[in-house]
């Protein structure tokens, strides 16, 4: 399980992530226990995979059952920082379906040494 150690802060996480400060909510507790709460609501399984959620312009190529490791959100928080912590708004996605609906191309990510676990975009 992951580590709770980060003192805990009240932040107006709307107002940082319109400042841009976006790494620092992407590892905060808060948004941890959103994530959690996501992969727990989800069954852990990646939602694109599945074909219970796509965003209309990608679409799995055949349905299968995969872990998810990545918590998406569906309007990007640039949009509506409001809603980066409406679990609403987040689904849970496998790496290699998040990488999908980022559009990043495959060479690009075969590189990378190991799936990252949070979301960063
Ligand atoms: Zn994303």
């Amino acid at each position: 399980m992951k580590q709770r150690r980060k003192r805990r802060k009240h932040y107006n996480w709307a107002e940082e992530i319109a400042k841009g400060n976006t790494n620092a909510f992407y590892n905060s507790t808060d948004w941890d226990i959103v994530r959690e709460k996501v992969l727990n609501r989800d069954k852990g399984k990646c939602q694109f995979f599945l074909g219970n959620w796509n965003d209309g312009k990608h679409f799995p190529d055949k349905i299968k059952i995969i872990n998810a490791d990545t918590v998406h959100h569906i309007i990007p928080i640039k949009e509506r920082p409001d809603l980066a912590l409406d679990a609403n708004n987040c689904i849970s996605l496998s790496f290699e379906a998040h990488e999908i609906i980022e559009e990043r191309h495959r060479w690009a990510w075969r590189k990378k040494k190991k799936p990252l676990t949070k979301e960063r975009w």
